[in-house]
């Protein structure tokens, strides 16, 4: 029977998960290993409960007490606190999800890779923060990652047995977020609750601020360039308002593929799920004579520096992919926290490449977990500190 873990289960993308997982389990019974949360002790009881899982961990060890009382004469084991999700990362099954919401993804995910497991992939920091050290490690241990970001499962279906030299360019599109349409000196103004709304996608919170800002994109150029190792200048953002194409290749004979469906996060984290095959699934089929129209632009990086940031971090390689997602981390907390606006996040995320890079050896990719940590605490500070030195 195929086991599978959830670390991120009572999340956006964990509950699509468990959703899938609980429909195949009727077909063909799926054995699952472990379960992760955070806040939510009462769904992940619910959901560990519902697929019979081994075990089920919350992310904060306060929290313990209220997820034992939660499994009482369930016989789920329960546990909590960042050692035990990763504890629970590293026990064998066939198939672990990452779907842990930023840099907290790294240490459980590189468990998963150290076993030599399968890793379906959603928390794109892990790539972001780590890139290097995550697929060098793979390789080495033969462990399978399978992108689930949207983009990237597009992008990953497309490719197929295509050869890298026939590939001229990939191209992953953005809806543009909550303020494509906006009127640049409003943008200051916007409010958190304005910036926590997607035009298209359903999804958590600080993915939908980050599809606003663009910071989502720029995160996922950069785990595009990492994951299937093509250079910065092949990598294109389109701006397409509908959310149908998800990702296109362009070859070298001048023709395009593209990947198209509704915006529904099932279809990748399905995809990820029956790699190698392709099964049915629970999602509405596509229908282009009532979508009607589909456009395409190229976005205007004065309304999202972030992409322009991308792109210095992509140049400078090394620690910058780390840096520059905690510092968004960190000005993402402060946006949220009403310290700072929604325009001075992409200045905060400059302020640290610039301060980090000037302090360090910074071009230097890190080699192991506790020196991509490092960095990551230092962008934070760096991040923390642009409102007082601006
Ligand atoms: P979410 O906020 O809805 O869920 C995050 C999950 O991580 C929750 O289960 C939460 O309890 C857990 N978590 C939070 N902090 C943690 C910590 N410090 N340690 C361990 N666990 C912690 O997020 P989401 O929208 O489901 O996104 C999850 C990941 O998938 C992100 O990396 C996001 O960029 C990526 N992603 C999401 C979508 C989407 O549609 N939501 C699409 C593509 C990629
Ligand atoms: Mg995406």
């Amino acid at each position: 029977m195929r086991s599978v873990t959830i670390l991120g289960a009572t999340g956006s993308v964990g509950e699509s998960a468990f959703d899938l997982i609980r429909r195949a389990s009727a077909e063909q019974p799926i054995r699952t290993v472990a379960l992760t949360g955070g806040h939510n002790i009462a769904r992940l009881a619910e959901m560990a409960q519902a697929l019979g899982a081994e075990i089920a961990v919350t992310a904060w060890p306060e929290l313990l007490p209220d997820l034992r009382a939660a499994l009482t004469g369930t016989g789920i084991e329960s546990a909590a606190g960042a050692a035990a999700v990763a504890e629970a990362a590293a026990r064998p099954a066939d198939w672990t999800l990452s779907a842990i919401v930023g840099a907290a993804g790294l240490a459980p995910g590189l468990q998963v890779i150290e076993r030599g497991g399968v890793l379906a992939l959603a928390n794109k920091e892990t790539l972001v923060a780590a890139g290097r050290l995550v697929m060098d490690r793979a390789a080495q241990t033969r462990a399978r990652i399978l992108p689930v970001d949207s983009e990237h499962s597009a992008i990953f279906q497309l490719l197929g047995q295509e050869k890298a030299e026939c590939v001229e360019h990939i191209s992953i599109t953005a809806s543009g977020g909550a303020f494509r349409d906006w009127p640049l000196e409003r943008l200051p103004h916007a409010t958190v609750a304005e910036a926590s709304c997607h035009p298209n996608w359903n999804m958590g919170q600080r993915i939908t601020i980050d599809s606003a800002s663009m910071f989502n994109k720029a995160l996922e150029l950069i785990e595009a360039h990492e994951f299937f190792n093509i250079p910065p200048e092949r990598i294109r953002v389109l701006l397409h308002p509908q959310s149908i194409v998800h990702a296109m290749v362009s070859f070298r004979d001048g023709s395009s593929t593209a990947h198209l469906g509704l915006p529904d996060m099932r279809h990748a984290i399905g995809y990820a799920l029956n790699w190698p095959e392709r099964h049915a699934l629970p999602i509405a089929a596509l229908d282009l004579a009532q979508v009607g129209r589909l456009d395409f632009s190229a976005p205007d990086e004065r309304r999202w520096p972030a992409l322009r940031l991308a792109r210095e971090v992509m140049q400078a390689g090394g620690a910058a992919g780390a840096v520059l997602n905690a510092a968004k981390e960190q000005a993402l907390d402060d946006f949220i926290a009403g310290r700072i606006r929604f325009t001075d996040m992409a200045p905060a995320v400059e302020h640290a490449l610039e301060q980090v890079a000037r302090a360090s050896d910074f071009a230097k990719s890190p080699g192991d977990l506790e020196t991509v940590l490092y960095w990551d605490d230092m962008a934070r500070v760096a991040a923390g500190a642009w409102k007082v030195t601006a």
